[in-house]
């Protein structure tokens, strides 16, 4: 059964962690696993930004990704980056096996706000299903309310739709059924176990 496995890296919200996946599962309609926690991702953190490396922890996942599972997604509530921006909500290999998403920007109170936590969720519901979308090979989408339309600040975020546009859907579910047949098969040949 190739699907989307799961891990939380160091310690994170389980109740938004359970949530996302579940939020997976039913967008794409495919299985999805929960790994045992990873470490605390301490190996990507930048003491010059105060930040962690989403590309060091896309490459640590790369490495952990059991090999009947087609895509793992990283869930950390450490706030990542990558070089060119001051910070990411998630990074994907685009069309590639990783996804890591952040927690830390998603909740009202990074801004100085009351907690929200029903907008919380379906903030985290909204960048899962937009990191996954990459890892299966969907580039940003012009409609403003699908979940793959870009998002670079929290009010971008909150404007888009928290599900995919039909077309959208409907690539992805092609892309992900044969990525996780591959999978599959390649745990069957390949005598991996
Ligand atoms: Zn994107
Ligand atoms: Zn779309």
């Amino acid at each position: 059964m190739g699907g989307i496995a799961i891990a939380t890296a160091g310690a994170v919200d389980r109740e938004a962690a359970s949530w996302v996946e579940s939020c997976l599962a039913t967008a794409l309609g495919i299985d999805t696993e929960r790994l045992d926690p990873l470490p605390d991702p301490s190996y990507a953190y930048d003491e010059g930004r105060g930040q962690y490396s989403s590309t060091l922890v896309l490459h640590d996942a790369l490495a952990r990704r059991p090999a009947h599972a087609a895509r793992l997604l990283v869930i950390t509530e450490h706030d990542i980056f990558i070089p060119m921006l001051s910070f990411v909500y998630g990074q994907a290999q685009l069309d590639g096996p990783v996804a890591v998403l952040s927690l830390a920007r998603l909740r009202q109170e990074f801004y100085g706000l009351p907690p929200n936590r029903p907008l919380f969720l379906v903030r985290a519901r909204k960048e899962a299903l937009h990191e996954i979308g990459h890892t299966f090979g969907l580039t940003h989408c012009n409609d403003p309310g699908c979940a793959m339309a870009l998002s670079t600040n929290i009010e971008q975020l909150d404007a888009k739709g928290s599900d995919y546009c039909s077309g959208c859907a409907t690539l992805l579910r092609d892309a992900a059924r044969v990525a996780c047949d591959g999978a599959e098969l390649a745990v069957r040949s390949g005598g991996i176990r």
